[in-house]
């Protein structure tokens, strides 16, 4: 199935090619207060529609994942790792966040 998502005003759109199965609800102190619904793709599910060259960035700890956010809107759309996007299924067009199978993750611990 082909997602489309995006954030509030437009700025960033993508495509996501897939069907969602689990989403991940991460505890850190980064994805816990965003309200992030992890859906991990390998990047090249990921068509981006519309990428704006100042699109906001915030990376932590090991800074192997690109926190992703438009710097109109505040939305974060996705995040960036090494050959992996994790959408946040709560940016996907059709999607209801409560009918998503969630999956905790204790990322505060790590
Ligand atoms: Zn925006």
């Amino acid at each position: 199935m082909l997602y489309k998502g995006g954030c509030k005003c437009g700025a960033v759109a993508f495509e996501v090619e897939g069907e969602i199965g689990e989403v991940i609800d991460c505890n850190c102190s980064v994805c816990k207060p965003k309200g992030y619904l992890h859906w991990f793709v390998p990047e090249a599910q990921v068509r981006m529609v519309r990428r704006p060259a100042e699109l906001g960035e915030f990376t932590f700890n090991k800074h192997a994942l690109r926190h992703r956010f438009c710097t109109t809107c505040g939305v974060s759309p996705f995040v960036e790792g090494p050959g992996t996007v994790a959408v946040n299924a709560r940016c996907l067009e059709g999607v209801d966040p409560g009918s998503l199978a969630v999956k905790p993750f204790d990322g505060a611990s790590l």
